[in-house]
């Protein structure tokens, strides 16, 4: 039976399965009794925003009697110069989830379709199921999206195609041969999101440049976060490069203060500290590296990652061991809910906090740590 209110709800809502929030570490910590927990399990970075950055940021504490700026003129401007483009190109979004959902909600009629890929990021299919379109799902190959696979699924219904890339939470990427075959494919009605959060990590001559498509008049959307490489997942916020034709039609349903005055002070800072994105990549390469010898030796698989967290296969019930690193502190996300029983995303941390979850994975595995 539906409770009164749901009988009241918007009939597309209520199969989504509600997101859960991890609890406060504060709280975890309490309740197991331990302290000094890390967190390696949203993707963050271990660094905190740099010292340039928390300065603007303290600068603009006096004036936050004020709205912010609606049209986030300044961080605008100075995204449409790093990235050769005119502000006209560009959006901002409450992170770039709000941008996904303002997408979907722009340009899904009740009964198109969205191809998503699977395991992959969920707001995606959720956000289609929010406004009563059609998921088309398409599982991954060897923990890559198979474009082929996803080219193959657009249909004359197909208004958007999702790509993370690279992908969460296999951290693989596709390349920029592999899409310029897929676009080839792609009909001029179907627009293709590219959702680039982790594309600082992801660096190489191999990377797509998904923005050239959209210079060339390819329906393409690109999306950034500062969540990720920038440091700033808490003050949410991300960006949409497109047609300003594309940006117009967004900003209509856009709520008008969507991106807070910090926000935009602490990302006009971030943007101008090319070394602080710089340190984190250096030290999440090398974290990778590290975590990869330790693996190995603890006859851990492991997914090679381009991102700033790496998928493994404990090769038993990840949730059993989730549990247990969380007895020793360590904090990291079971793979379950995505139908991957044995596997556990692992966000990179700090030397330090490598080194911590090493030995709690040695431990509660049963094995000696290097
Ligand atoms: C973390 C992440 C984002 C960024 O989300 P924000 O809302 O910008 O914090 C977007 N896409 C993927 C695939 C992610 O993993």
């Amino acid at each position: 039976m539906p409770t009164q209110w749901e009988s009241l709800a918007n009939e597309h809502i209520l199969g989504i399965a509600p997101y859960e929030p991890g609890k406060p570490i504060e709280e975890l910590e309490r309740e197991l009794g331990i302290h000094d927990a890390i967190k390696l399990a949203s993707n963050e970075n271990p660094l905190p925003p740099s010292e340039r950055v928390q300065k603007a940021i303290s600068a603009a504490l006096g004036a936050l009697n004020r709205y912010p700026d609606g049209s986030g003129f300044y961080l605008r401007q100075a995204l449409a110069k790093k990235h050769g483009v005119t502000p006209e190109h560009v959006v901002l979004g409450n992170g770039s989830n709000e941008l996904i959902e303002l997408l979907v909600h722009a340009f899904m009629r009740p009964g198109d379709e969205a191809v998503v890929p699977h395991p992959s990021f969920v707001v995606y299919p959720t956000s289609v199921q929010a406004a009563g379109g059609i998921r088309v799902v398409v599982m991954l190959k060897d923990y890559r999206l198979d474009l082929e696979a996803m080219a193959r699924a657009i249909t004359p219904l197909t208004k958007l195609v999702f790509i993370a890339n690279p992908n969460n939470p296999t951290a693989t990427m596709v390349t920029a041969e592999e899409v310029e075959r897929f676009m080839a494919r792609v009909p001029d009605r179907t627009i293709v999101v590219f959702d680039e959060a982790y594309v600082e990590f992801a660096q190489g001559p191999d990377f797509p440049d998904s923005l050239g498509y959209m210079k060339q008049g390819r329906k393409v959307v690109v999306l950034r976060t500062f969540s990720k490489a920038a440091s700033l997942a808490g003050l949410r916020v991300g960006y949409g490069l497109a047609d300003p034709d594309a940006i117009g039609l967004l900003n209509r349903i856009r709520p008008p203060f969507n991106v807070n005055s910090l926000a935009q002070a602490a990302a006009l800072a971030a943007l101008d500290d090319e070394s602080h994105v710089m340190e984190c990549v250096r030290l999440i390469e090398a974290g990778r590296h590290f975590l990869y010898d330790e693996f190995k030796a603890l006859g851990i698989k492991y997914v090679p990652s381009r991102a700033n967290f790496i998928l493994v296969d404990v090769g038993r019930s990840a949730n059993e061991i989730y549990q247990k690193l969380l007895r020793e502190g360590v904090i990291v996300r079971p793979m379950t809910s995505f139908g991957m029983e044995t596997a556990l995303r692992i966000t990179v941390g700090t030397p330090q906090e490598n080194r911590r979850l090493v030995k709690a994975l040695a431990a509660v595995l049963g094995k000696k740590a290097s």
